[in-house]
């Protein structure tokens, strides 16, 4: 579940908590390592609250506050709407992630708070921090997933992420087109980092004409060499005529500015956040007659993969649980039409419905 334009309610945190919903935020410091970080622990109705930790210099601590506070609530509607038995978590450390050489004593510390938790919270990687990272935490607590693979752990995720992405436009194509088809759609993928990468390669294999775009010219470089596929200036994205726009950079590049130039009949894509405004830009894309598959139910792949590690890691059974997105998504296609609503607004009600029923249980016992 995105928002892009979260703010705390009065300057307040417990008031933004009860909005929002969440069971728990948790400060952590320690003089020794410098170590600042804030986990915020939204919902443990499904099972105990997954998500990764990202290490950023925020310029506030309040922006560091909303930022976990708003991420973590985005991974209990990701758990749910996914079907697995985990809550929404997530944390931040605040910091310069680069400037930190010496990373061992400040994310042991970091451990034994997780630790502390006592399996609440699991931890996993998230932007600013690594597998190698998750090693050291690792040496304090069990409650950490995204290892390297010789740690029983996952690995990259990125190809369960792209596979994830992958079957959701294939959905969505389905959904729009009757066909799931994807042999000469035009596709534009924007960002050809880890998943974006992964993704070119199941949509060249299934026949598409794949367009590329990226700031880095060394990565349009080398996977234009490897597929073959067309290079679009980051500044042409908006004007290129396609049927499916593949966001794989960054979130909130649909907005005031570029939704009326799209020219495509689906967006797919892995970036987080894709609606700069869930609500308003979500409404246009119903409007301009475009389906669109949401980011946090077609990118779960990363947190499938996080999930099957926890059960003892095998990369087969990761990718097959990941299948569950192509259904998933057309049953949010379905939803949406049905009450008129925006595919978003849908994959948050079957979400929360989940979250509900098993509530409901709970309550009984
Ligand atoms: P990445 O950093 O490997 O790749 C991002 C790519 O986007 C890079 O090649 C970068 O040069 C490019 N880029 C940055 N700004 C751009 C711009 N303005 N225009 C075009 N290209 C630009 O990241 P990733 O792991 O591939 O993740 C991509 C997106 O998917 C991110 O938004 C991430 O949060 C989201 N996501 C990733 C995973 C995962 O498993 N890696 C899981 C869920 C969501």
């Amino acid at each position: 579940m995105s928002n892009n334009t979260l703010q705390l309610t009065n300057g307040e945190v417990f008031t933004t908590m009860r909005e929002m919903e969440h069971e728990q935020l948790v400060f952590c410091t320690d003089n020794n390592t410098g170590l600042k970080a804030i986990v915020a622990i939204h919902n443990t109705t499904l099972g105990p609250a997954l998500g990764g930790t990202r290490f950023w210099s925020y310029q506030q601590e309040d922006d560091a506050i909303i930022d976990v506070l708003r991420l973590s609530r985005g991974m209990t509607y990701k758990a749910a709407i996914s079907g697995l038995n985990l809550g929404g978590g997530k944390a931040v450390i605040i910091g310069d992630s680069k400037a930190l050489t010496n990373r061992e004593p400040l994310f042991r510390r970091y451990g034994k708070f997780v630790n502390g938790l006592a399996g609440r919270y699991i931890t996993a990687e998230d932007v600013g921090t690594s597998t190698s990272d998750m090693e050291f935490i690792n040496m304090e607590t069990d409650h950490v997933a995204g290892k390297p693979e010789y740690l029983g752990g996952g690995g990259d995720p990125s190809p369960v992420t792209a596979y994830g992405v992958y079957l959701g436009m294939k959905s969505a194509t389905k959904y729009a087109t009757g066909s799931d088809n994807l042999s000469g759609k035009r596709i534009l993928v924007q960002g050809v980092g880890h998943v974006g990468y992964n993704l070119v390669k199941h949509l060249t294999k299934d026949g598409a004409k794949v367009m590329i775009s990226d700031i880095s010219e060394e990565r349009l470089k080398a996977v234009a060499a490897e597929f073959g596929a067309e290079i679009i200036g980051t500044d042409k994205v908006f004007d290129t005529q396609m049927d499916i726009y593949a966001p794989c950079a960054l979130g909130a590049t649909i907005n005031d500015d570029t939704i009326n130039k799209l020219s495509c009949q689906i967006i797919a894509g892995a970036a987080n956040n894709q609606l700069k405004d869930e609500a308003v830009h979500g409404k246009r894309l119903i409007e301009r007659g475009i389906t669109y598959a949401p980011d946090y139910l077609i990118n779960a792949g990363g947190l499938i993969n996080c999930y099957v590690e926890l059960e003892g890691y095998n990369r087969e059974r990761a990718l097959s649980k990941t299948e569950i997105i192509y259904d998933r998504a057309m049953e949010i296609f379905q939803v949406a039409a049905k009450n008129n609503i925006t595919t978003q607004a849908a994959a948050n009600q079957v979400a929360e419905e989940r979250i509900r029923a098993i509530a409901n249980i709970n309550a009984r016992l």
